[in-house]
Parts: structure tokens; sequence; C-alpha cells
């Protein structure tokens, strides 16, 4: 076996996670052509196949460890290379999975390579989060985000497209409590309440998600326009 796969698979079993052969390899190809294309664009610092396995692909998994994400329309805001959506679709593809970033290179490199040579479904959103949600607003079940912002900014970026009863999963390092603290008032201002955090032991580092219920509607003047957010933020 290659060393890819081995890393997944031995780390899809700490996750108690069970996928078939083909996904294992689908998600193992999706790894590889990240790495091959790293070497002409940048898509990441992770350049090894193993770290590329666990910090990225392992990584962006243990969302399905967080909720059931069967049927469920996802959006993942400031995919960037890809992460976690397309793990997230791969391990489970009922899911309807939209990837919104704002940096078009990178959304080409999926949309018109990565992700057809792979028939991997998907539907794309380029441009930034705050221009976005006016024509989204409440359209997603689940709302994910990894390495994008602070929380209380991200929150105001991601909580607007999530419907009422669904979720916001926030991927941070294991120092949230100073943000949680920070973001309280900018996530119930925006009609969610926080709910848990789950731990993940990751590369031998702890990875928290952080889970947001959507309890109301975010009210229509949010998102603001990215300075003023960056300027006050909630
Ligand atoms: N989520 C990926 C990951 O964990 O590997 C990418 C993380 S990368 C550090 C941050 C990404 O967020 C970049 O691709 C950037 O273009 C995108 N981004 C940051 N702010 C954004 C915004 N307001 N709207 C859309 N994309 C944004």
């Amino acid at each position: 076996m290659n060393p890819m796969k081995e890393t997944l698979q031995s780390g899809l079993t700490r996750l108690q996670l069970t996928l078939t052969d083909e996904q294992v390899e689908k998600l193992a190809a999706f790894g590889r052509a990240v790495v091959e294309k790293n070497k002409v664009m940048n898509l990441t610092a992770i350049t090894q196949p193993e770290a590329v396995a666990e910090l990225h692909l392992l990584d962006s998994l243990t969302l399905c460890r967080v909720l059931p994400l069967q049927g469920k329309s996802v959006l993942d805001v400031g995919t960037g290379a890809g992460f976690p959506g397309v793990p997230l679709k791969i391990a489970e593809p009922s899911i309807r999975l939209t990837l919104l970033d704002s940096l078009q290179k990178r959304m080409n490199w999926l949309q018109n390579e990565a992700l057809p040579a792979l028939e991997i479904p998907v539907r794309f959103l380029t441009g930034r989060a705050e221009d976005f949600a006016a024509a989204n607003r409440g359209h997603f079940d689940v709302v994910t985000s990894r390495a994008v912002a602070r929380l209380n900014l991200l929150c105001e970026l991601c909580l607007p497209y999530v419907h009422t009863g669904g979720y916001f999963l926030a991927m941070k390092g294991a120092e949230t409590d100073t943000e949680l603290k920070e973001a309280r008032r900018a996530i119930q201002l925006l009609g969610g309440a926080y709910e848990r955090t789950e731990r993940f032991s990751i590369g031998g580092a702890e990875h928290r998600v952080i889970v947001i219920h959507k309890t109301a509607p975010t009210p229509e003047q949010y998102p603001r326009p990215f300075a003023r957010m960056k300027q006050k933020p909630l």
C-alpha cells in the first residue's frame, strides 16, 4: 500500500469511520492531485503525502463524527484547495456540497481539473462570502469553515447562510477559549447558540470543532462589508 493510503486507513480506524476501498482510493487520489498541483500553484504549505493524508484529509473527515451529514446541503466557506468540503463529499456522497472561495485560481483548478477528473459533483461560488450571502441566506443545513478567520468574524461570514435549525461547524486548533469568549456576542446577535466543542487528535495535536446551532434567522444587516467587520467586530 502507498504511504498516503496507509495513513488514511489507520486514521479512519482511529476515527471509527468505515469507508469503501473506492472511497479511500478517491481520497488518496484527491490528496495526490493536491500534492502534484502544489508544485506549480500555491495550494498548501503541507507537501508530504502522509501529512496531506493526516492534516488535510483526515482532519476534514473529523466533521463526519460531529454531525450526521447524510443528505444535507453543506457550504464550505473559504475552502482553499477544497478542505474540509471535498473529503466530506467523498466520504458522504449524498451531501449536496457548495464550495466558496474568493481565490479564482484555486477555484478554477477545483472546478475545471481536480473535481471533474474524480467525477465529484459540486456547486461553486467564486467570490467573497460577505457578497454571496444576500442571495443565499438560510440556504444550507450545515456550513463549515477551516483556517479562514477569527471566530467572531467567521460567524458573521458563515451564520447568515445557515437555515434556522441548521449548524455552523468551525474547525479550529487547540486554543479556542479566548476566541469563543470573544465571539459569544456575535453568535447571539447573528441568531446562533454555542452548543459544544468536539476534540480530536490529529497529527499529535488537539484539533477542535466548535458547534454552533442556528436558532433564529440572522438579521438582514449582517454580514456587513468586510472592512466594517474588521474595524468593528460584533
Ligand atoms: N479551508 C482551507 C483549508 O483549511 O485548507 C483553506 C484555508 S486558507 C488559509 C483561507 C482561505 O479562505 C483562502 O483560500 C481565502 O481565499 C479564503 N477566504 C478568506 N476570506 C474569505 C472571504 N471573506 N470570502 C471568501 N473566501 C475567503
